[in-house]
């Protein structure tokens, strides 16, 4: 049977269920269950209280709290090499940057630019996660306030922080990594600020692959040589 829409059956105002019962006269006058919620409020004045008056009282967070990211500067330089992993793991595409090249002994790459868009981010935490040089950090940041949608797209002027000031939260991920990987995980801090060309001259004690590449160079600025007399 096609149900008639323009005559509902049941509604707020005609229905009427068959386990409804009429209310006392006390529960018509409603004052005994206004008494019942001051008595209540005013046991509750008297317990300990577990807010805060925020935004005159922070909350001062635990090192396992994931705050906005942020970028970790190392004396005075920032550890990101610009590989791009973070912005490939970030679920909704927040992270965006361009690397260059520098002319550094440490390392070879740096972020020209690097964004985060904070309307975006879910502070899943990945980025750090997937981080090969520990350089994106979550903090413990979460007073975060934007006046337009531009104004949330943060930069490196906002992302870069000091190394000292994230220490807890570094300290934090070391123990805890450890434990994650146990042995296998061999994370050591002046691992952070590498040059490809230490590490491959590290683990190869012959001719590394830069070196080599080095000696073509030379080769091909090298003048002729005549081998062959005419
Ligand atoms: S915390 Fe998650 S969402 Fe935010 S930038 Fe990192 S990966 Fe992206
Ligand atoms: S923050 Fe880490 S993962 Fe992201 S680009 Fe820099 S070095 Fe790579």
């Amino acid at each position: 049977m096609q149900a008639n829409l323009d005559r509902p059956i049941h509604n707020s105002v005609s229905s009427s269920s068959k386990n409804e019962r009429e209310l006392t006269f006390l529960e018509r006058l409603y004052l005994p269950e206004i008494f019942k919620g001051l008595i209540y409020t005013l046991k509750e004045m008297f317990r300990p209280k577990f807010t805060f008056k925020y935004p005159e009282e922070k909350w001062d967070p635990p090192a396992a709290f994931r705050g906005r990211p942020v970028l970790v500067q190392d004396n005075g330089e920032t550890r990101c090499v610009a590989c791009g992993l973070c912005a490939r793991a970030c679920p909704p595409l927040a992270i965006s940057m361009q690397a260059e090249e520098i002319d550094d002994l440490e390392k070879e790459r740096a972020p020209s630019f690097f964004e985060i868009n904070m309307l975006r981010c879910i502070y899943c935490g990945f980025c750090e996660e997937v981080c090969p040089e520990e350089a994106i950090v979550m903090s413990q940041d979460y007073d975060i306030v934007f006046q337009s949608r531009d104004d949330a797209v943060y930069g490196l002027d906002r992302l870069l922080k000091p190394k000292e000031e994230l220490k807890e939260r570094l300290d934090f991920l070391k123990s805890y990594k450890n434990n994650q990987f146990g042995s296998f995980w061999d994370y050591q801090e002046e691992n952070n600020r590498h040059s490809v060309r230490d590490r491959d001259r590290d683990f190869n004690p012959g001719l590394s692959i830069i070196d080599m590449a080095e000696q073509q160079t030379k080769n091909d600025s090298a003048a002729p040589v005549k081998f062959w007399k005419s």
